[in-house]
């Protein structure tokens, strides 16, 4: 088969170990009957959301998802399920092969700027220019005096937030995997380096890699070969860009319609397609 990866109407909730102890001591709180019945309600209430409902989506070798969504909507979560961090309640999910994942912050060891792109894997010199040129990193390099053995503290604090997003993207590139699993890399960068990463990086760098990339930007979603779109942790829309226009009408007139959109920066782009979600998912 030539399907990287499969999700077959996946749930999933993060309380659910809280949630099961809940229930049990609901459950012991009715044997004992309570005078506070409100208690029960409140657990029961926990005990029921789960933060992905019913996904399903499949992506064939070599192609690229793009996740994008509402804040909270479960984009993250979906990434840890595919990782084996978040056990499905219900539903199947398969992929096989290694796995590199890039999460939304990055954790900075203390060590060289290499070291924390190697991150314990044998350095290859051709490897390792593509990488940091995709990632856009060679011009920060160019300026410190040490270049790529510049030390970093723990925690990245000499960093800015867009070379620690760069170096944690590059990070991530640099592993040879099957799945790439992205989060949000363009957070904290401007719309040229992020134009010029998604080009050099995830177009052309890892064009035969099989990826899944959380992303607002319009373009990013228009050249996935499919999209996913979460709202409250449901799938709102998956397919591809072009399915789009004629399955959610209301909701791509509204973005289609705003003409900055794809020229403000990551976080904002997120609030405005948060508050267009609402709205059209209210209006549905
Ligand atoms: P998004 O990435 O779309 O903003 P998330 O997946 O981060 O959404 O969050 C969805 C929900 O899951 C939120 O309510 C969040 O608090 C919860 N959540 C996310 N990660 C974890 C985790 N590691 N443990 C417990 N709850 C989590």
């Amino acid at each position: 088969t030539n399907t990287e990866l499969e999700l077959v109407n996946v749930t999933a909730s993060w309380d659910e170990g809280i949630g099961e102890l809940f229930e049990k001591i609901k459950q012991e709180n009715k044997a004992d009957d309570p005078p506070n019945g409100d208690t029960g309600l409140f657990f029961t209430n926990l005990y029921v959301t789960p933060v992905l409902k019913n996904i399903g989506l499949y992506l064939e070798k070599g192609k690229m998802l793009a996740v994008a969504g509402s804040t909270g909507s479960g984009k993250s979560s979906l990434l840890m399920m595919i990782l084996g961090e978040l056990v499905p309640s219900e539903g199947k999910i398969r992929h096989s092969g290694r796995i590199s994942f890039s999460p939304q912050t990055s954790w900075i060891m203390p060590g060289t700027i290499r070291d924390n792109i190697l991150f314990g894997l044998a350095y290859d010199e051709y490897r390792y220019t593509s990488v940091i040129r995709a990632c856009q990193l060679e011009e920060d390099l160019a300026l410190l005096p040490e270049k790529d053995k510049a030390p970093l503290k723990e925690g990245g604090v000499t960093l800015s937030g867009g070379q620690r997003a760069r170096i944690g993207l590059a990070r991530a590139v640099y592993k040879d995997a099957d799945l790439y699993l992205l989060d949000s890399p363009f957070t904290h960068l401007d719309i040229v380096t992020e134009k010029e990463i998604f080009e050099r990086c995830l177009c052309k760098l890892m064009s035969s890699k099989t990826r899944v990339v959380v992303t607002s930007k319009l373009d990013h979603l228009k050249r996935a070969d499919k999209v996913l779109l979460l709202h409250n942790g449901m799938c709102y829309f998956y397919g591809s860009f072009s399915d789009l226009q004629a399955q959610r009408p209301d909701f791509s007139s509204l973005l289609l319609g705003l003409e900055a959109y794809d020229n403000i920066n990551a976080e904002r782009r997120t609030s405005i397609l948060t508050e267009t979600l609402r709205r059209v998912s209210v209006d549905e």
